[in-house]
């Protein structure tokens, strides 16, 4: 795996400078999420907004370039990091008299605010895992499910295509799934620029998210391949730097339509064969092309290929993954822990588990910890304390070693919970 996520989630992250772009009049405005603005005669068209922590930077950004009025605000999709940055506008419009702008989505972005606000306090707690590791403000609620700002110019179905002009430019917005069912991208022709959203990442498509719905390896092809036939020079992406030049966004373009559907073929290839998740997913990473994982467009800073396994059989596949009747209806892993430890005693569990450590086989020796840490009893023990220690340390270095944040973060989280329960133990020991 490439050794570049940390420069890699710089750029994510925006400490790169903002930039103007074709000619002049097209901004890119870094956040966490990108923003991009197109200046017109009649005033900006402004494609995504950051997440609301960054917001105000963002907009200063903007006003540094133009103070020309909003008159449309686009949202790629409606995930917090595209779609809430929009208070200092807001702000603005109603300090100046202003007339509201339009705000473009897709229609499935409707249901996606319906959905935030009846699963609110659970999408805080699976962003507070994602984004674990960054402190402070992205700790805080992510999104705010009542404070969405609604479209007002929708787009429907699957083959929605919406056309606009403003001043003389015209503005081309299709509808394609991928990373989400909402996603819209956007073509302007005179600029010969694409904003994609999150449709490009500048890494590894962030499909097959451990802990979020259905994405769309196969549909994520044919998006690239329709923007490809734009022939842009431009591509904006919704994470990242800019793309610039024909050839370099024809080779983000294609090198990403060609890992979707390999992952997609491939899945679809070993399905027909019969296979069961386990031997599909150890198969397809014994096979992930150098090509893709050497390429700076399929960087796996953020999503990774594994994850894309798992979306590419999810979307043909029901829950039942083994084809072993032992799993259709199983017992907890609890009790059958203490099974084990019936039969073999858990100080020869974590002998065993260090031999593994030891040897290299790091993700074996967790699942014989896992015999002591679930079956054990008591709760104040050595050899338990001890199978948590080495769970910690196995899990700190899988962490440090994964490119993937979000794989990374979910790993890392786990130390930390162990880390605070070691510490637990220790005090109850010091006071028994
Ligand atoms: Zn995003």
């Amino acid at each position: 795996m490439a050794k570049n996520t940390n420069d890699g989630m710089r750029d994510w992250v925006g400490l790169v400078p903002s930039t103007s772009f074709a000619n002049g009049r097209s901004y890119l405005i870094r956040g966490f999420g990108n923003c991009c603005v197109f200046e017109t005669q009649e005033g900006l068209v402004i494609f995504d907004l950051p997440i609301r922590q960054l917001a105000k930077r963002s907009f200063n950004g903007v006003r540094n370039y133009t103070d020309k009025p909003v008159k449309y605000f686009i949202f790629s999709h409606g995930h917090f990091d595209h779609a809430f940055g929009y208070g200092p506008f807001l702000n603005e419009i109603k300090k100046k008299g202003w007339e509201m702008p339009d705000v473009i989505a897709h229609e499935n972005c409707n249901r996606r605010f319906e959905k935030y606000q009846t699963l609110d306090k659970y999408h805080n707690w699976i962003n507070k895992m994602q984004f674990a590791s960054m402190r402070g403000s992205m700790q805080d609620s992510v999104v705010s499910p009542h404070e969405t700002l609604n479209p007002t110019i929708i787009l429907k179905g699957n083959e929605g295509v919406y056309n606009f002009k403003l001043g003389k430019t015209e503005f081309e917005i299709y509808h394609d799934r991928g990373e989400t069912d909402d996603s819209i991208w956007l073509w302007v022709p005179e600029k010969k620029t694409i904003c994609a959203g999150d449709l490009m990442i500048s890494g590894f498509p962030n499909v097959g998210n451990p802990y979020k719905v259905q994405r769309y390896p196969k549909d994520w092809a044919l998006a690239m391949e329709k923007m490809m036939e734009k022939e842009a020079e431009f591509l904006v992406p919704g994470h990242g730097r800019l793309i610039e030049g024909k050839d370099n966004v024809k080779e983000a373009l294609s090198i990403t339509a060609e890992a979707m559907h390999f992952v997609n073929d491939e899945v679809v290839k070993r399905l027909n064969e019969g296979k069961w998740f386990e031997q599909i997913y150890h198969e397809m990473v014994d096979i992930f092309p150098a090509k893709f994982k050497n390429s700076i467009y399929l960087r796996e800073m953020y999503g990774c290929y594994r994850f894309a396994v798992h979306a590419a059989y999810r979307l043909y596949h029901g829950w039942y993954n083994s084809g072993n009747p032992t799993d259709l209806f199983p017992a907890k892993s609890d009790d059958i822990a203490k099974e084990f430890l019936k039969l073999n005693t858990k100080e020869t569990y974590l002998e065993h588990a260090n031999t593994l450590y030891n040897t290299g086989k790091k993700q074996l020796a967790l699942h014989i910890l896992d015999v002591i840490l679930k079956g054990c009893e008591e709760e104040n023990n050595t050899t338990l304390y001890e199978a948590l220690k080495l769970k910690h340390k196995i899990l700190k270095e899988k962490s440090k070693e994964d490119t993937s944040f979000i794989a990374s973060n979910i790993i890392n989280n786990a130390a930390l919970q162990i880390k605070e329960k070691l510490k637990l133990l220790k005090n109850a020991s010091k006071t028994s």
